[in-house]
């Protein structure tokens, strides 16, 4: 590990007294309840974690404490889609924002089964397709991916969070089908929605989650291990998205008051990445109407404002 220079002093400080700061204010918000596994999660746990490129990790709060990710599956399910797919993928997914709920089925039929982009609900699962048809077990290569970008073994789903998301999983069923009727679904709806379930219900801590983006903040390459994760091209192509669409129907506001390309999930965790310096990754479970986490919003957008983080 390197010596802590006055960045790193200066860095871990500010993340202590965001992290203080986010405690203090009212716990506004709701836990997600409409997957019921996520409702049992304690609502006033809260950390923050500040991964940069020359390997520190800063951390305040339940910054090692494993949650469920959720929706920040889908940044993993993507890169790992444009591993396997190149350009193709583009034919079948959108890039642009959808302005409504990530679950929203209403564009999805109008816009001929192919989502707006690959961070709803719609597009995740029509990346999950892509996984199922090009790997003999997408789950556990999912979460092999996962785990070396992580440097962790830990990384692992949590069964009853996976039974209550397939338990309530109707909406997303829907959504398959539909994608389905249009001919845009290759596998059968089945597999793929086992598939996306799965990666939904995978448990990281902050820590983690920071270490394992790291690459989207280093132009594709792994700065720990060195590994071609994706090329620059698609390092910028995937955090593109994430400043457009990765904060759902809020992402609009996300860019004009933190600047940064990030991506939410109901479990109460969001991750940013902020090129060139490191990954951010903040969790606490109550959310706001959009499905972001309140407190996580209130630290990154304070860490991003103090250390002057925004990309524009
Ligand atoms: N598993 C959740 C769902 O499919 C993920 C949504 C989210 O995190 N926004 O509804």
């Amino acid at each position: 590990m390197s010596a802590l220079t006055d960045g790193d002093a200066y860095r871990g400080q500010a993340l202590g007294e965001i992290h203080e700061a986010a405690l203090a204010l009212p716990n506004d918000g709701k836990v997600a309840d409409y997957i019921p596994a996520l409702a049992t999660v304690d609502k006033a746990r809260c950390g923050i974690a500040f991964a940069t490129l020359d390997g520190e990790v800063h951390a305040a709060g339940d910054a090692d404490i494993a949650f469920s990710i959720q929706s920040i599956s889908k940044v993993f399910g993507l890169v790992l889609a444009m591993q396997r797919m190149g350009d193709g993928l583009w034919e079948r997914v959108g890039m642009e924002p959808s302005g409504l709920p990530f679950n929203s089925i209403v564009q999805l039929e109008w816009e001929h089964g192919i989502p707006r982009n690959p961070f709803i609900n719609a597009g995740a699962i029509l990346v999950a397709d892509t996984l199922v048809s090009h790997f003999s077990s997408s789950r556990l290569a999912f979460r092999s991916f996962v785990r070396r970008l992580a440097g962790s073994e830990r990384c692992d789903v949590n069964d009853v969070v996976l039974a209550s998301e397939t338990r309530h999983g109707s909406r997303n069923a829907a959504l398959a089908h539909l994608m389905k009727s249009f001919g845009n679904i290759e596998a059968e709806v089945e597999d793929v929605l086992a598939h996306y379930f799965f990666q939904c219900s995978l448990e990281m801590s902050c820590r983690e989650l920071a270490s394992s983006l790291l690459f989207l903040a280093n132009r594709g390459v792994h700065p720990i291990s060195d590994e071609h994760v994706i090329t620059p091209r698609d390092a910028h192509r995937v955090n593109a998205i994430l400043s457009t669409s990765g904060m759902y129907d809020q992402s609009g506001q996300f860019a004009f008051s933190v600047g940064l390309p990030a991506k939410s999930g109901v479990g109460g965790g969001i991750v940013a990445v902020v090129p060139g310096q490191g990954v951010i990754s903040a969790w606490s479970p109550a959310l706001n109407q959009h499905g972001n986490s309140t407190r996580a919003l209130s630290m990154i957008t304070g860490l991003a404002g103090r250390l002057g983080l925004s990309i524009f």
